[in-house]
């Protein structure tokens, strides 16, 4: 059944993650481990995966300011813009998404739902758009003189942390078995870093970097593992997982993704979760050189963070 949100209200996103459901994998592409898939892609089919989680303390925090327009900013296939400019019609938010590079002549799908949801698309140049971070970019993109709440890229702000700490508390609440493992795909690191908030204490958690630049991420992720708790500090990158950088895929990776088409039915994004899950796949696979008599059963969770509007894009071989 298709469920969306349909309300802004802690209660009714709260209720909404409560519900999303645990999937049991039985495939030979896993053995010797339990595992399970969390699908964060079915909590909205439009506000999906973990960009939902960063999404909501934001909203509700640009309506309890009374901003009625929501800036944001992101490259051509950004599945934070889509869930932005989503959110924003949903929820009565006028969103603005300050793009990176020039308009092209043809819109990404993803570009095109943007604005078909009534988003405002304003490109700025790939060395403005590096200065993101800079207290006068949004001055240097025209957007001085307005009343505004700014979600930075990939919704990673603090509210953004507070977002996940709640995914972290429903995880720990509805979990259908004890998990020894929780392995999710890493870009920003945000949604790493603040999964470690203490909910979920007793899970070993493994972010799979899915571009170059894994020490960067592991940096960026104890940042915000140390905002979002005082007692945890040590977060794991697992490095090797790009399969040729951000958005390319490996013939790895696309020989994967068939066998799971074929062998499980969870639908994998090629960006983020099916570099997760081959990584995953691949660590197993190793540890099954240890005689299985030798191992503990171990349970695993696989968090699907959505992503699945990229698979429109295009394939880039590495
Ligand atoms: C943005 C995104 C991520 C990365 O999340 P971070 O918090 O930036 O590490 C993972 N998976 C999907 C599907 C995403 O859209």
């Amino acid at each position: 059944m298709i469920r969306y949100l349909t309300e802004l209200s802690l209660e009714a996103f709260t209720e909404a993650a409560r519900n999303v459901p645990y999937q049991q994998i039985d495939s030979d592409l896993f053995p010797g481990i339990d595992l399970w898939v969390r699908r964060d892609d079915l909590i909205d089919p439009l506000i999906s995966g973990n960009k939902a989680y960063k999404l909501i303390y934001n909203l509700l925090e640009a309506r309890e300011q009374g901003k009625d327009t929501i800036v944001t900013c992101g490259g051509a296939w950004s599945n934070h813009i889509h869930a932005s400019a989503v959110a924003g019609q949903r929820f009565g938010f006028k969103t603005i998404g300050i793009i990176r590079g020039e308009r092209p002549p043809v819109l990404s799908a993803m570009l095109q739902d943007a604005e078909r949801f009534g988003m405002e698309l304003r490109f700025v140049s790939r060395s403005l758009y590096r200065q993101r971070d800079k207290p006068e970019f949004l001055m240097q993109a025209g957007l001085a003189d307005m009343d505004y709440w700014y979600i930075p890229e990939g919704g990673a702000n603090l509210e953004g942390v507070k977002g996940v700490q709640m995914l972290a508390k429903v995880i720990r609440d509805t979990s259908p078995v004890a998990f020894h493992e929780c392995w999710l795909p890493c870009g920003t690191g945000l949604t790493l870093g603040a999964l470690t908030c203490g909910s979920l204490r007793s899970v070993e958690l493994r972010g799979v970097a899915v571009l170059k630049g894994e020490a960067a991420i592991q940096q960026a992720a104890t940042g915000w593992s140390q905002k979002s708790s005082k007692e945890f500090g040590s977060v794991q990158v697992l490095a090797g997982g790009h399969c040729g950088g951000y958005a390319r895929v490996d013939q790895a990776l696309i020989e994967f993704i068939s066998s799971c088409q074929e062998q499980i039915s969870v639908p994998l994004d090629w960006v983020y979760v099916a570099k997760a899950a081959l990584k995953l796949k691949k660590s197993v696979d190793s540890r099954n050189k240890i005689p299985l008599q030798a191992q503990e059963q171990i349970n695993v969770l696989l968090l699907h963070t959505g992503g699945l509007q990229g698979n429109r894009g295009r394939m880039v071989a590495f």
